[in-house]
């Protein structure tokens, strides 16, 4: 019986931990910027008015709590930076381009509704848990682990929503009755127990038994006292894990399902239907409204698009044209970019450029791990050298994550071919001691432009596991 198997699995700690804890490596939380700081979407706005609250002051002046002595605006950092709200500059944040429109939209007055598609628009474009994109690409992994189990994408969608209208507005209704608390709790399977699909193939009976069991655990405990059964201890009111992280939840995967594969001739087009499709669900919400503000901070919204849909290219550039040689050596090789609006492009473009260009001379030509591997080359038909490309060690997507810029020519590493394919593309095994060795070359230079990185930071950025 379900309810039997799932009261022994319970017994086996190893496993009610993984699941219970919200911690980088448990399987507790779908989206990994909801954490004990950011139970629901809308967290980000409490995140950004604290850190707002030390702009431009010097971190070493931030105040410390009497509590735990750590500052009080460190737990609202990390979030601030990675959806690109904030940036940093030696010890200083600050608010980016996309910063000032947030804020132009908690001032304007918004419903609770409109706040919300606001707010997943604007950090859409973040790079959580190093993943550039991450909303879209950790909805697609998900989907997959759905996939995998027989459930389709059509049926998962219409479980996402028929989740959120029966509970998003009905406080007092038994989340526990739900389907889509066994998703969210269980998408990850533990060391090949795979608890969502024995759910899935269980009868209903089965289901409604277990629904119920977990439901009088919950009533019969103690929220602070740790429990013997794993749902009702991690959905405990006083959790980090609540109600309105399950419903955010599964209003991010729903909508982003219902965009993420769509073709949009422009970033005008792509608003529209988001908004449209939203509206769907919530009617009250003033469509013009929001799409005149967008227009207002165009800059900042077209590049989100252009990010999300490819237009921007982070990584890998296999572009038919060489990298061009700058006539203007006028640009500015010192400024911080600030990359949350589309006019920056340009900007880094032009600098870029040049820098790429500085790398190759002063790596000769050569690439930079020919000790290591046997490198292929040909000639360039344009240079007459060979041909190389340039690869940011640093990974650009990551950038706002220092205190100095990351465009420096220490991080620009000149590779051949066959080697920028391997180091983006290839097996972990084999990027590995690649990585290790161009960190071993370069961390120093790197340390004096004001990058400090360890090598786990830098391999957790490549996605290596340990
Ligand atoms: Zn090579
Ligand atoms: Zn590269």
């Amino acid at each position: 019986m379900l309810v039997e198997l799932y009261k022994d699995l319970c017994k086996n700690e190893r496993w009610y931990n993984a699941y219970c804890s919200t911690g980088e490596k448990s399987n507790g939380k779908i989206f990994f910027f909801f954490n004990t700081n950011y139970r629901k979407l809308l967290s980000f706005e409490e995140g950004y008015y604290v850190l707002k609250n030390v702009e431009n002051v010097e971190r070493s002046s931030w105040e410390h709590s009497s509590s735990h002595g750590q500052e009080i605006e460190k737990q609202h950092t990390v979030n601030m930076l990675k959806s690109k709200i904030f940036s940093k500059n030696a010890n200083v944040y600050y608010r980016s381009k996309k910063g000032f429109a947030y804020s132009d939209m908690l001032a304007k007055d918004f419903s609770y509704d409109e706040k919300w598609l606001m707010t997943y628009l604007t950090i859409l474009n973040g790079y959580f848990a190093n993943v550039p994109n991450y909303i879209f690409e950790r909805t697609k992994v998900i989907l997959k682990m759905m996939e995998e189990r027989g459930v389709s994408r059509e049926a998962y969608t219409k479980l996402l929503k028929n989740f959120i209208n029966t509970y998003e507005n009905h406080s007092n209704n038994n989340i526990f009755e739900s389907d889509y608390l066994f998703f969210d709790t269980f998408y990850q399977n533990f060391e090949g127990i795979d608890f969502l699909k024995l759910f899935l193939e269980a009868s209903e009976e089965e289901r409604k038994e277990l629904k119920l069991y977990v439901a009088e655990q919950r009533k019969d405990r103690v929220a602070t006292k740790k429990q013997i059964d794993t749902i009702s201890y991690k959905y405990k009111s006083t959790g980090s894990y609540t109600r309105a992280t399950l419903i955010d939840n599964a209003k991010i995967q729903y909508f982003t399902l219902l965009i993420m594969d769509g073709t949009y001739s422009d970033y005008q087009e792509f608003y529209q239907s988001v908004t449209e499709k939203f509206r769907q669900l919530y009617p009250s919400i003033n469509v013009h409204e929001i799409l005149s503000f967008i227009e207002n901070h165009k800059s900042v919204y077209e590049l989100i698009f252009n990010e999300l849909f490819g237009n921007v290219q982070y990584s890998l550039n296999f572009g038919r044209k060489e990298d061009e040689t700058v006539s203007d050596q006028s640009v500015d090789l010192d400024q911080r970019i600030d990359d949350t609006e589309a006019e920056a492009v340009n900007t880094y473009h032009k600098v870029s450029t040049v820098l790429k260009n500085l790398a190759k001379a002063n790596s000769n030509y050569k690439c930079e791990l020919e000790d290591f591997f046997d490198c292929q080359y040909f000639t360039s038909k344009e240079s007459h050298k060979h041909y190389v490309e340039v690869h940011h060690l640093i990974p650009r997507a990551v950038g706002n994550d220092f205190e100095s810029s990351i465009e420096v020519v220490e991080n620009y590493v000149t590779l051949c071919p066959k080697c920028h394919r391997l180091v983006h593309l290839g097996e972990d095994v084999e990027r590995k001691p690649a990585l290790h060795y161009l960190y071993l070359k370069r961390h120093e230079k790197l340390k004096e432009r004001g990058l400090d990185i360890t090598e786990k930071q830098l391999k957790k950025y490549y996605l290596i596991e340990e």
